[in-house]
């Protein structure tokens, strides 16, 4: 089969390799989708600036992998030939204290833990060994292309939003409007949020996210918010606010008093 590495020169290498085959536990995908996050961009394509987890192993790249069961090695339980999954993007060690709690990304074994495409072969491939309790099924409803966003993009934001919150109670404000801020701005729409107050510095992200009917209000970045988003809100402010620009906050931006527990 052919798979794709990243040698870290800006470059794509494709490779011919062996067919991978599945053994205990495992299942043999073929490949339907594979998305490119931004941490592959960041940490692996240009140059290899990882370490530890984030040290990529010079394997098959792709984290959010996507793709439908060929085949079954001994001891799978759940899953079958033809079923649709999506690939959870760390393949943690399945027994320390954080994989029982479901945090396979903060699993303490420094053996087993393993993401794809980074330490263990990834979704830029026709084929992919999986270990089923890494597979989540993916429903009828959902594209290939839709699954492949969730194995890392949507589902890390709806884990932050898990951990925080939303009802119909709050006003949410979502700054940066990339792929992970319009996640984060779709889900708290599904999540019965009141309203959602974008903010990104490129116009065309903030047209898409109105168009997509995401956001209540789309606002361009600059020393104003802060001003706009108490105007919104009744002087209040949010109840909750996601940053997804990743920005690194170096200047501080002019703020105005804000009731206390509030956020803007
Ligand atoms: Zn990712
Ligand atoms: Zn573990």
């Amino acid at each position: 089969m052919t798979g794709a590495y990243l040698p870290g020169n800006s470059t794509t290498e494709l490779r011919t390799v062996p067919d991978p085959h599945p053994c205990h536990g495992e299942v043999l995908l073929r490949m339907k989708a594979s998305t490119i996050c931004g941490s592959d961009i960041r940490c692996i394509y240009h140059e290899h600036l990882g370490k530890g987890p984030e040290g990529y192993q010079g394997v098959i790249a792709g984290h959010e992998p996507c793709g439908q069961i060929i085949e079954t090695g001994p001891g799978c339980r759940r899953f079958r030939n033809g079923d649709r999954v999506i690939v959870y993007h760390i393949s943690g060690c399945g027994l320390c204290n954080d994989c029982r709690r479901g945090y396979m990304i903060s699993c303490t074994s420094s053996r087993y833990r393993r993401a794809y495409g980074w330490q263990r072969d990834g979704g830029m491939a026709d084929f992919l060994v999986a270990e089923e309790k890494d597979l989540i099924a993916l429903p009828d409803e959902l594209s290939y292309a839709d699954g492949a966003q969730v194995a890392c993009g949507f589902g890390t934001v709806y884990e932050a939003l898990q951990k925080i919150g939303i009802c119909g109670d709050h006003d949410v404000l979502v700054t940066g409007m990339g792929p992970v801020g319009l996640a984060t701005a779709a889900l708290c729409r599904k999540l019965g949020a009141q309203r959602i107050i974008g903010i990104d510095i490129v116009p065309d992200r903030l047209e898409l996210a109105r168009q997509l009917g995401l956001c209540d209000f789309a606002l361009s970045a600059g020393p104003q918010n802060v001003r706009e988003v108490l105007d919104l809100t009744s002087g209040r402010g949010v109840e909750r606010a996601v940053d997804c620009s990743a920005n690194d906050v170096r200047r501080p931006i002019p703020t105005a008093r804000l009731p206390e527990g509030r956020a803007a």
